[in-house]
């Protein structure tokens, strides 16, 4: 079937894609954000000084009926294939077929390297890094850490490794931009051999939040030094509480369960609340990591969906009830950064709802009006990047991020680092 669907593409991989660092020719680079049931990729340019999209694309439904697409940058489709449903096509089955589709569109260029985005680097890796077998090694053992994300991450590199075996592969984490926290914030309330043992609040969607300071400094330079929180409203959701660029708390700890009400994901609970779940229902570990993961957050409190659209859109008073908890818990957890920040200058809203669920924006505004927040009405409405009045006392923005861009800067950066420099005149 993948050779089939290879065929169709133009080929099998040829693997002869090894033209790292040479600038004078046209090389592409591409991203990978591998998860359960997807693989998400983006296809870019890659010049000597930036990146260019070229496409972008994913897989859904790894494990049932997998379905490729893929796009130009300016949204038409370029090409959509559905495979049989099998099981067998696991990342590894149809990595295999990307990698051929992906080929045969690069005219002239030549691939140089994969970006992958790693959801936990641990205390270890606090910046991309080219992946050799020893950080391979290393990634592995922080499979625990992130069981339902780091597992399907690094399928992909081990999937690419055997398809490509000579081409360069970086792994940029999600966990990185927050590595640097205060240790005040890193640390939990457990005995200290728990602790010790790397029990501790790592924060996440980081590759995001790092994008996203990049394009605030570029928006409003004085304020992006100062203290600013963004949101990053996605299937998954947190915040995180950045002074002069860095990361110095976020609403996600030891795992991307804590911290915001979610899709389908609870956030924060009374530990107390799982103990009596396990013992009352006899809930096994497995079955309240499922619980927890896929059958809470919105879905879990409307009863009818994860998708925020389809919340807004219903009469049902479920639905309405889990969009008032969602936005609690919002300004709940913005007060509690203002204070870990000392105030507040600006405010950002991102990904899927931050970005385009205009109701939600102006609910989170209007709870934090009590210390001046005031989002002025047509320009939240009309998705405007400044939707702040002149009077907020804190300025509010909606910022579209772009983790594939990040990862593919990233790339680009640690094969600078590897090129070898020219010798001094
Ligand atoms: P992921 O974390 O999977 O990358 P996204 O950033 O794509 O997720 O966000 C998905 C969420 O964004 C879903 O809850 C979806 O309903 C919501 N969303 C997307 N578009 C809109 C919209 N126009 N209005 C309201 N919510 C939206």
């Amino acid at each position: 079937m993948r050779h089939r669907r290879a065929d169709r593409a133009g080929g099998e991989a040829t693997g002869s894609s090894d033209h790292r660092g040479d600038l004078t020719m046209p090389n592409a680079l591409l991203t990978i954000n591998a998860g359960s049931s997807s693989i998400k990729f983006a296809l870019f340019e890659h010049g000597a000084t930036a990146q260019r999209l070229i496409a972008r694309g994913s897989i859904e439904g790894i494990g049932e009926v997998p379905r490729f697409i893929a796009r130009a940058p300016d949204g038409t489709t370029l090409d959509r294939y559905q495979w049989k449903p099998s099981a067998a096509m696991d990342h590894e089955a149809l990595l295999e077929p990307l990698l051929a589709w992906l080929t045969s569109h690069l005219g002239e260029k030549a691939l140089v390297a994969v970006g992958h985005r790693v959801v936990h680097g641990g205390r270890v890796f606090h910046r991309p890094v080219r992946v050799d077998q020893a950080v391979l090694a290393e990634l592995e053992k922080l499979v625990p850490l992130a069981p339902l994300h780091q597992p399907h991450n690094l399928a992909a590199i081990k999937a690419v490794s055997s398809l490509r075996p000579h081409l360069l592969q970086v792994a940029c984490f999600d966990t990185a931009f927050h590595h640097d926290m205060p240790s005040v914030a890193t640390r939990m309330a457990l005995p200290r051999v728990y602790t010790a043992s790397g029990v501790r609040r790592y924060g996440f969607h980081g590759i995001s939040y790092e994008y996203l300071i990049g394009q605030l400094r570029k928006l409003a330079p004085t304020l992006a030094k100062g203290r600013v929180i963004m949101a990053h409203l996605g299937n998954g959701a947190s915040l995180c509480a950045m002074r002069d660029g860095r990361s110095i708390d976020t609403t996600m700890g030891f795992t991307a369960l804590d911290g915001l009400m979610m899709g389908t994901r609870c956030g924060q609970l009374d530990p107390g609340a799982l103990l009596y779940l396990q013992q009352t229902y006899r809930l096994s570990a497995p079955a309240a990591e499922h619980m927890l993961y896929h059958e809470s957050g919105l879905l879990g409190v409307s009863g009818i969906s994860n998708d925020m659209r389809t919340l807004l859109a219903s009469d049902d008073p479920r639905a309405g009830e889990a969009i008032e908890l969602f936005v609690y818990r919002i300004v709940k957890e913005i007060g509690a950064l203002t204070s870990a920040l000392g105030g507040l200058d600006a405010l950002v809203f991102s990904a899927g709802i931050g970005e385009h669920a205009a109701p939600i924006r102006q609910a989170v505004c209007e709870g934090l009006a009590w210390f001046g927040v005031e989002c002025k009405v047509d320009a939240n409405h009309r998705h405007e990047t400044l939707i702040s009045t002149s009077r907020s006392a804190v300025r509010v923005f909606v910022i579209a991020t772009d983790e594939e861009a990040m990862i593919a800067a990233h790339t680009a950066r640690v094969m600078r680092d590897l090129s070898p420099q020219p010798a001094a005149a």
